[in-house]
């Protein structure tokens, strides 16, 4: 019980140590865990992040700069064929060709405009697109009226020749001045009608004039001739007569081709800028593309530095682990496992943390055990009742003694002792008398050896065994005498005695040589015979 109190008490002296831990192995692991968790979690959201702008850039190329794009090549196109079709109009001979050209045209400029208002610049390009449309629609305007021009110069002609078939055609008229001046009149118009520069028709306009006034006044016409001349005159140079009207169409020509060309050229400016547009267009959309590439690529590289930094992280983390716990762990279970075999081995791992405080737990509990084991040990071979070596004490210790002996040539005395009488003394002060008869035979025996090494044993019941090492017949002979006198000066009564008035008993000696071969048995039981034959010659009394 005694025992129990300094245990207790290292027990809560390793409870105040496991509190004291400096460096906790729960904080390493919470550290390193909470440091896995957080890279993780960084390179997951960085990987999310990109996936995400990745897929942004991927939607607003499929949804709005491919078909942006494919509507910068679709209105680059049409406006392209703008340029052909305002060609159809500018050469168009009939109303019909006229009338199909310009609906043409506006259809094409109806197509285009949805297309310009997705543009960037759309406000521009629209009022540019309104400025064709108006123009294409004062070209056909011109276009209409020199048509319109044409077939009355043509009505005109047919008028000029009808009155020169009269001429030509009448039986008394041929060959008479006047359808002489009528053939020369036509003759005249139809090449000035042939002149495309105004001043050579102007000039054929005023010799018709000079020749039909020569001829009025020189040549005698009949009346109604005269009329049919001034009706021809005025069909041929009158303010609405062939060549005023041959003027006017060329004027409007001029001015038609003037339109064409500026429509025309308006036009191709517009494609030129439909094509710039669409390039530009392109540019950016390839420009971002390569931008957003080679962002991608330089987060690709810091999400896979990321991704090895971690690593290298985990790796450092699980080696400090295989370091600092694992290696640690190992080494304390080989200590143990040593420990367990005997070996003396301190249960010491280095550090501050759990780990230290389990080595120094198990060392506590190792030296417990120990301990313990030693106790176990001693009670195993101590008698119970009168606190000295008990027979197996003495097998153990005479084994011991017969060695060293041995190796020393020493001679050892055995002394066997049986208490004289002991029966009676029990039958008449009792058993429990007895037995502290036998504590004080054990005191009085301890008491009466002289050397450390002497040893006393309760061999069984009543006897006693003393072993003195080093020591001779003589020796032990004289240790018997004091035996004697010890018990008679200690004196315990005993009344039913038949050798004295005390507690007696007798001895036998055996004494060990190293000349001869003897075993512990064989020395005791020599002794035994000597106890025999100290009973048989009157007890109290030793015999060898
Ligand atoms: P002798 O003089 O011839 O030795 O006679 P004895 O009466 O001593 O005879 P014996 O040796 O045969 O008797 C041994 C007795 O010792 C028997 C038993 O009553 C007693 N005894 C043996 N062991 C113990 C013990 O542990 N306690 C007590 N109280 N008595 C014991
Ligand atoms: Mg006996
Ligand atoms: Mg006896």
């Amino acid at each position: 019980m005694k025992d129990n109190k300094p245990a207790l008490t290292k027990a809560s002296d390793s409870k105040q140590k496991y509190r004291s831990v400096h460096s906790s192995l729960n904080t390493v692991f919470t550290l390193s865990f909470s440091i896995v968790l957080v890279l993780s979690a960084i390179v997951a959201l960085i990987a999310y992040d990109r996936l995400a702008a990745f897929e942004e850039l991927l939607d607003d190329t499929t949804a709005t700069s491919f078909p942006k794009v494919m509507s910068y090549a679709k209105m680059y196109s049409q406006v392209n064929e703008l340029t052909y079709a305002t060609d159809s109009l500018t050469i168009a001979n009939t109303q019909g060709q006229r009338r199909i050209a310009f609906d043409d045209l506006k259809a094409k400029i109806s197509a285009i405009r949805p297309l310009v208002t997705e543009f960037d610049n759309a406000q521009r390009s629209l009022i540019q697109l309104d400025v064709i449309a108006q123009e294409i629609e004062a070209l056909n305007a011109l276009i209409d009226e020199q048509l319109s021009i044409g077939d009355l110069l043509n009505k005109r002609r047919q008028a000029v020749y009808r009155i020169h078939d009269i001429a030509i055609h009448d039986e008394e008229l041929a060959h008479s001045d006047f359808a002489h001046t009528v053939s020369r009149l036509v003759i005249m118009a139809e090449e000035g009608l042939s002149f495309k520069r105004l001043n050579r028709i102007k000039n054929t306009s005023r010799i018709i004039t000079k020749f039909y006034n020569h001829s009025i006044e020189t040549l005698n016409f009949e009346d109604s001739q005269k009329l049919l001349l001034s009706d021809l005159y005025e069909g041929l140079v009158g303010d609405d007569g062939a060549m005023a009207m041959k003027i006017q169409s060329l004027r409007i020509l001029g001015r038609t081709r003037g339109r064409a060309d500026f429509v025309r050229n308006l036009v191709i400016d517009y494609a030129r800028f439909a094509e710039y547009e669409s390039f530009k267009y392109k540019g950016t959309v390839l420009e971002d593309i390569k931008d957003f590439s080679e962002t991608v690529d330089a987060q690709t590289k810091t999400l896979g530095s990321a991704v090895i930094f971690t690593f290298g992280v985990i790796i450092i983390i699980v080696f400090y682990i295989q370091r600092r716990v694992i290696r640690r762990l190992v080494l304390l279970n080989k200590k143990v496992v040593s420990r367990l075999a005997g070996d003396a081995i301190d249960l010491k791992v280095g550090g501050k943390d759990e780990i230290t405080a389990i080595a120094k737990s198990f060392e506590e509990f190792a030296q417990t055990i120990e301990r313990q084991k030693q106790e176990l040990l001693k009670s195993s071979l101590t008698d119970g009742l009168t606190n000295i070596a008990n027979r197996r004490g003495l097998d153990k210790a005479f084994k011991n003694l017969l060695l060293s002996a041995q190796r020393q040539q020493w001679p050892i005395s055995i002394l066997m002792m049986d208490i004289d009488n002991f029966k009676t003394y029990n039958d008449h002060y009792g058993h429990v008398a007895g037995d502290e008869c036998l504590q004080k035979i054990a005191s009085a025996l301890t008491s009466v050896m002289r050397r450390p090494e002497d040893f006393v044993a309760r061999y069984g019941g009543e006897e006693f065994v003393c072993l003195l090492p080093n020591t001779p017949l003589k020796g032990a002979q004289i240790v018997a005498d004091s035996i004697i006198e010890q018990l008679e000066l200690d004196s315990i009564p005993h009344e039913r005695s038949d050798v004295a008035k005390h507690v007696t008993l007798s001895i036998g000696i055996a004494v060990y040589t190293s000349e001869k071969e003897e075993t512990s048995d064989s020395l005791l039981k020599l002794a035994d015979t000597a106890l025999y034959r100290a009973k048989k010659h009157g007890k109290n009394r030793y015999s060898n």
